[in-house]
């Protein structure tokens, strides 16, 4: 072999490496689900209180125990029970670690925006309303990079992701609200999920049920194994606006039971297994006091800006439930991802640092 050969043969060998190194990344997002519950489960002033729950025996029988860990136990076994081994878990405010939206709006638009882009923009994203957004997301930068153009998709419960995403200019497919499955090869689920999503109503009109997001995603993951999959429940916190406590708790299970059916397909699917970072965090917080404002969120309420994120799976030390004095922010979620990636933000418009949470 000639030596130009070699060498070219050496480049393509080290390529192949480099890209098979790094790790495929599920980011997901439970629409406004407080700290209080994820680190403490079922609250004491509202699993039993008329005012928000229809079945308060039903509700306590399911869900309340003597202590925080065997509540939280009860409402996220998936993540206590196992992330908690094997991942990290921070912004438990009681044993000091804090997770912030550096955004003063504490609704979501602006806390997507921040989570997806690396930095606040209380300037222009200052509403819900689907505009497009201006600012580029993590998303946008993958897809632009010819080693993931196309292995990049969205799916989001709530309608507005098309344009938080920015769907038109970024080029990434997104699913979202009352969207079906779309393309010429879809599975005999996708075909089922399509039938079955406009005859199942969902209380909300811009909002769908997460079973319709999540199913819709892992069909999609099967089928085309994205290297970066972003996916948006939202029913946590419709529920809430609803002051519906016992929905809120049943669909945060649910919600924990779906992250760990995603979770056993990307290990059991030669793909993704020993090779997935997953990202979990939430766009907003919700108001504790007084007791009624667990139901809201936005600028006026006391808290709403406390979040909270989990990581585990390729490249995270484990370190369990976060338990030092720590502050972090939703703004650093992009430039991890785009670190796992080896992706550059040419516009250096990311506010955040990468969290130090990756083993390599
Ligand atoms: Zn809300």
């Amino acid at each position: 072999m000639k030596k130009i050969e070699l060498l070219f043969l050496f480049i393509l060998v080290t390529n192949l490496i480099v890209a098979q190194d790094k790790p495929k990344v599920v980011l997901i997002t439970l629409d406004g689900l407080r700290w209080q519950e994820l680190f403490s489960g079922a609250d004491p002033l509202l699993v039993a209180n008329k005012d928000f729950v229809h079945d308060t025996t039903a509700l306590k029988n399911q869900f309340w125990k003597e202590t925080k860990k065997a509540r939280r136990e009860a409402l996220m076994p998936f993540l206590w029970n196992e992330v908690a081994k094997i991942g990290r878990l921070h912004g438990n405010r009681a044993l000091g670690s804090k997770v912030d939206l550096t955004n003063k709006m504490w609704f979501s638009y602006p806390g997507y925006n921040e989570i997806l882009t690396g930095h606040a923009d209380d300037e222009r994203i200052t509403s819900n309303d689907k505009l497009n957004n201006p600012n580029t997301t993590l998303l946008e930068i993958a897809n632009h990079d010819k080693r993931y153009k196309g292995k990049v998709a969205a799916f989001g419960s709530w309608d507005v992701f098309p344009y938080i995403v920015n769907e038109e200019r970024s080029g990434v497919p997104v699913n979202a609200g009352f969207e079906v499955a779309a393309g010429a090869n879809l599975s005999e689920r996708e075909k089922f999920l399509n039938e079955l999503q406009p005859k199942v109503p969902s209380p909300w009109g811009t909002v769908r049920l997460d079973a319709f997001t999540h199913h819709y995603a892992l069909e999609y993951m099967k089928k085309e194994h994205p290297e970066l999959v972003y996916i948006a429940y939202g029913e946590t916190d419709d529920f809430a606006h609803d002051g519906e406590y016992d929905a809120y708790l049943k669909s945060a299970k649910n919600t924990d039971a779906m992250i760990e059916e995603l979770w056993r397909y990307t290990q059991q699917d030669s793909f993704y297994k020993d090779n997935t970072l997953f990202i979990i965090t939430t766009d907003h917080g919700r108001g504790t006091q007084p007791l009624e404002t667990w139901k809201s969120h936005g600028e006026k309420i006391k808290g709403a800006g406390a979040v909270w994120m989990i990581l585990f799976g390729k490249g995270v030390s484990p370190q369990g439930e976060s338990a030092q004095n720590e502050q972090l922010y939703s703004n650093q979620i992009a430039p991890t991802v785009l670190k796992a990636f080896d992706l550059q933000d040419s516009s250096k418009k990311m506010k955040g640092k990468p969290l130090n949470i990756l083993i390599e």
